[in-house]
């Protein structure tokens, strides 16, 4: 091949797009119900951005950043994720000066340099809320419930819920300590990473997915008990909102996510049908986050959603085969009566009919064989001796009737049996 994919990156074609549309349609709706508003932010930021937002220690930044130097000598990066991007569009535009709370969402491609395999790509997208401005774990808990009732809406079942909270600013000190005190011997057996980790940010330790390092983890002290009495309670009270709004889940004592900006509250929503990287959703609360990159300190909170896994799980799940819009095919016998066909082509598209025409063809049997091909509602099929009349045969393709029609009156005829099939199916479907 002279041109190969570039590797971690796909073509979504279109026998996959009904799943992306299914999706991207049932999320903007509900977050139009939960009253957040969508933005858009470039594909590529200064790098420093990521670097202090999402933290220097971090996978992403340390290894998995598309960072390149533009002519003008800037250091910029493909966005690897959206928090950072948004809280910045918000410091930017002052949005925390219009409103007490900003509820954002978007969507979007993601750019990480990692290993590909199944569910992980290097350009992937993601769909995502940021609540920003509100503390109260009320807010934690309608972030967490919107991702359930969104992946309920779309109809996705055998997922669970996991939630922890990795304290604050004022606790986080003793915990990490904590965490070092017990790891200390076994510092050795750990993976390079861990180690790194160990010195730079302890908590992250705990986000190592090898087996081997895992091992040591069974027996760590729990991150919860060296909370703060504002963390402990902020946590007691997001798990009974969420527990009293009926959604399942489990506390992970271990969940802390793989990016530096989390302060208490984390989750991540795992589905049951994706193999290794099962999953979803990931979110949780970053209070610290405006702050650090230049706003005024606002607490806020948000999750993000992976399209290509969804979309993974949705295919297991459902034959989601969306029925197509029916389609018009446009048959002129001989080549003398193409013209006129291919401006009432154009006639019906402006009337909103869907219709094809084959500009190669204009024999009978080619072109109703192309048109069963594309399982057509209704075909055209304009000779000479309809030429003759000034009319067009239709041909019902599903119910296998034929019917001359004065050519001044088939868009009228068209819309009016297009709109009597749909009735008739609307009912069976009933
Ligand atoms: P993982 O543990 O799978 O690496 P993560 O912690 O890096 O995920 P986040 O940064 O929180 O994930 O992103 C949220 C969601 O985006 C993930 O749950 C996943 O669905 C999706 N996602 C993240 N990285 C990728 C990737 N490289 N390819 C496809 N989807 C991804
Ligand atoms: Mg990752």
């Amino acid at each position: 091949m002279k041109y190969p994919l570039s590797r971690g990156t796909k073509d979504i074609l279109p026998e996959e797009m009904p799943f992306w549309h299914y999706i991207e349609t049932a999320s903007r709706s509900l977050f139009d119900l939960y009253n957040y508003q969508e933005i858009r932010t470039p594909i590529f930021e200064v790098t420093d951005l990521f670097e202090r937002g999402i933290g220097n220690s971090t996978d992403i930044v340390e290894k998995e950043m598309y960072t390149f130097t533009d002519k003008g000598d800037r250091r910029l990066t493909l966005r690897p994720e959206g928090t950072a991007p948004i809280v910045r569009a918000y410091i930017h535009n002052g949005l925390y000066k219009k409103e007490k709370t900003s509820k954002l969402y978007y969507c979007g491609p993601m750019f990480r340099y990692e290993r590909p395999q199944a569910g992980r790509f290097r350009q992937f997208h993601q769909i995502g809320v940021e609540n920003l401005g509100n503390a109260h774990p009320f807010s934690d808990a309608e972030v967490i419930s919107l991702g359930v009732h969104l992946f309920d809406e779309l109809g996705l079942s055998g997922l669970s819920v996991s939630v922890n909270s990795v304290g604050c600013p004022v606790c986080r000190p003793v915990i990490e300590e904590r965490l070092k005190q017990f790891i200390g011997g076994s510092l050795p057996f750990l993976c390079e990473d861990c180690q790194r980790r160990f010195h730079t940010k302890p908590l992250r330790i705990l986000d190592c997915k090898k087996p081997t390092c895992k091992t040591y983890f069974s027996a760590m002290p729990n991150i919860q008990d060296s909370h703060c009495h504002e963390c402990r309670d902020h946590f007691n009270s997001v798990i009974e909102y969420i527990d009293s709004l009926g959604i399942p889940f489990k506390i992970d004592t271990q969940l802390v996510r793989g990016l530096d900006y989390y302060t208490r509250t984390t989750f991540e929503i795992v589905s049951d049908q994706l193999g290794a990287q099962n999953t979803i959703c990931g979110g949780g609360r970053y209070d610290g986050l405006v702050d650090q990159i230049g706003g005024p300190p606002t607490p806020a909170v948000g999750f993000a959603f992976g399209v290509e896994r969804a979309v993974m799980v949705l295919k297991e799940l459902s034959d989601l085969i969306k029925k197509k819009d029916p389609l018009i095919f446009v048959a002129p016998l001989g080549f003398a009566q193409q013209t006129r066909c291919f401006y009432l082509v154009d006639e019906l598209r402006r009337a909103g009919l869907k219709c094809e025409m084959d500009y190669s063809k204009s024999d009978i049997k080619s072109q109703l064989k192309q048109a069963n091909k594309l399982q057509t509602e209704f075909t055209l099929i304009y000779g000479e001796s309809e030429a003759e009349k000034n009319t067009i045969l239709v041909k019902h393709m599903v119910e296998g009737k034929q019917v001359e029609i004065p050519w001044e009156n088939i868009v009228e005829y068209l819309h009016h049996e297009h709109q009597r099939l749909q009735n008739a199916s609307d009912l069976t479907n009933r």
